[in-house]
Parts: C-alpha cells; sequence; structure tokens
C-alpha cells in the first residue's frame, strides 16, 4: 500500500510494514469525537485495519496517512493512549487538524455513504 510505505517512510524510517487491509463497516462505537473508529492495530498478526471509509474519495488523503500514523504508533507504544504515546502523536501537524476534521466531516460522509 503507497500510503503506509509514504508515512512508514516519513515517521518511521520505513522500519514498520505492517499488513494494512480494510475492515466491514461497523457502527460508530466511540474513538473520535463523532464515535467512528477509523483503524486499529491487531499486534498479534501485525494488521492494521482501516474503516472503509477512508477509501471515500471524499476523504482527503493526509486523514489516511494520519490514521496509518496513529496506528503505527501503536505498533511501537502499544495499545494504549498514555502519555508517551500522546507526545508522539502531537508531533504530527495534522493531529488538531485531524479533530476538526473529524468533527466537521467524517459523520456527514458516513451518513451519506
Ligand atoms: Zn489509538
Amino acid at each position: 500500500m503507497a500510503a503506509l510505505e509514504r508515512v512508514s517512510e516519513r515517521w518511521f524510517a520505513g522500519m514498520l510494514r505492517p499488513t494494512v487491509v480494510y475492515g466491514r463497516r461497523g457502527r460508530p462505537r466511540g474513538g473520535n469525537p463523532v464515535g467512528i473508529v477509523l483503524g486499529h492495530y491487531e499486534p498479534d498478526c501485525s494488521t492494521i485495519v482501516l474503516h472503509p471509509i477512508l477509501a471515500d474519495t471524499r476523504v482527503p488523503r493526509w486523514v489516511l496517512d494520519w490514521t496509518l500514523f496513529h496506528e503505527l504508533l501503536h505498533m511501537t507504544h502499544g495499545g494504549d493512549h498514555g502519555a508517551m504515546f500522546l507526545a508522539a502523536e502531537a508531533e504530527h501537524p495534522h493531529t488538531r487538524r485531524m479533530e476538526r476534521w473529524a468533527q466537521q466531516h467524517l459523520f456527514r460522509i458516513y451518513c451519506e455513504e
């Protein structure tokens, strides 16, 4: 996946190469301001599972990239959003923008699907 290579290269010196798959569309259940979980990392099989909405043409590429960045951080920091995790996440310039974008667009796109 080109996006994974781009993000791994930029933020992790290309060292992280998990499998990336799109999961099934699930019900909103928390994880971001509008309750749609965009991705999760499965350590047992080193796989990032992405929400299929990320393949929608109305979702900007930087949103996909940021989501991969977040999941790659779980690869290196474990499953919790602890202080170290959040500090690393805050280094990405799109972290705050992501929250605003999700509030403004994500649920609308989800409902229009
Ligand atoms: Zn997370």
